[in-house]
């Protein structure tokens, strides 16, 4: 039986579903029952039915299912997919920060573990960070982990006061003005679309810089025939699958995120097959961690 097949017939029997991130393979998308950037998913991880979700991500996804939906088994095919960025921030600094600044609001961007999230007042996206950050009645904000995108966000919020962190995706942080410059010179009439964790002056050189979705919604908009693509290429597959007659160009070395692409369909078959490795949170990280999340669909609304 081929791959697909089996995983189809697993799914069934277990009665499970698959989600899954633009960055991962192509052919894990396009086995997916639903594929969408961190926002699209975490809204949807609470609208599903299935008693098993296996989440073809990284480990921060997976925690996010799971605290969203504590009494499902969320599966990851590998427990080793981690985000680095995830992890670049600490809770001793949200302490001395919160003492520094008593009205503060933390604000942790989803790619997070579990435990920074515990500590934090919303969760934001890169598709809702702008609009909650807004809402907030707080002038001060401590951003985590990512400093550019909070930077991003910073720039178009003027009427509050910014810390930054100083973490950052090393996939996006390789991406440089000139790389994509090299690029523009080769295909002039193409428009350079990039993701807000880019560092700020690739994000300023932009014709449109946005969450990943927002990126393939305005290729899809956009009377322009040619783009140029400065974020993890896994998104090329949806962008070309919904714009056959549109081109696509990457820098010559473009933003490949290793962990993203450990996900198989071999690792899911064994995933379902042996129903593990199960994501496991305690009761306390649950609790605690699902306020921000639920606060951030709430605002995002
Ligand atoms: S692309 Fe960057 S932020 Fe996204 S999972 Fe990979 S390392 Fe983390």
């Amino acid at each position: 039986m081929d791959k697909v097949k089996k995983i189809q017939q697993l799914k069934e029997e277990k009665n499970a579903v698959i989600m899954a991130h633009y960055y991962v393979e192509d052919d894990v998308q396009a086995v997916a029952d639903v594929v969408g950037d961190s926002y699209f998913l975490s809204e949807k991880a609470t609208q599903v039915d299935a008693s098993v979700i296996v989440f073809c991500g990284v480990a921060f996804m997976g925690e996010s299912a799971k605290i969203l939906n504590p009494h499902k088994t969320v599966l990851m095919p590998d427990a080793a997919a981690d985000c680095p960025m995830a992890h670049m921030a600490s809770v001793e600094k949200i302490r001395q920060v919160r003492r520094d600044y008593p009205d503060v609001a933390v604000v942790c961007y989803v790619n997070s573990t579990a435990e920074l999230k515990m500590y934090s007042d919303v969760c934001v996206t890169s598709s809702n960070a702008l609009k909650i950050v807004k809402a907030l009645p707080n002038k001060h904000i401590y951003f985590i982990p990512d400093q550019y995108l909070g930077r991003f966000v910073a720039n178009q919020c003027p009427e509050k006061e910014f810390i930054f962190n100083d973490g950052c995706c090393p996939v996006h942080h390789g991406l440089t003005v000139e790389s994509l410059e090299k690029v523009k010179k080769l295909h002039p009439e193409a428009l350079v679309l990039v993701h807000p964790e880019c560092r700020s002056e690739v994000c300023s050189m932009a014709d449109y810089a946005g969450s990943t979705a927002g990126i393939i919604q305005f290729a899809k908009t956009s009377k322009a025939q040619e783009f140029i693509i400065g974020t993890e290429i896994g998104v090329l597959y949806e962008l070309k699958k919904q714009n056959p007659r549109k081109q696509f160009y990457v820098p010559e070395q473009p933003p490949i995120c290793a962990d993203m692409k450990k996900i198989t369909l071999d690792k899911i078959i064994l995933a379902l097959e042996n129903m593990a490795p199960e994501v496991v949170l305690d009761e306390d990280a649950v609790k605690k961690a699902h306020k921000p999340l639920i606060q951030m669909l709430e605002l995002a609304k």
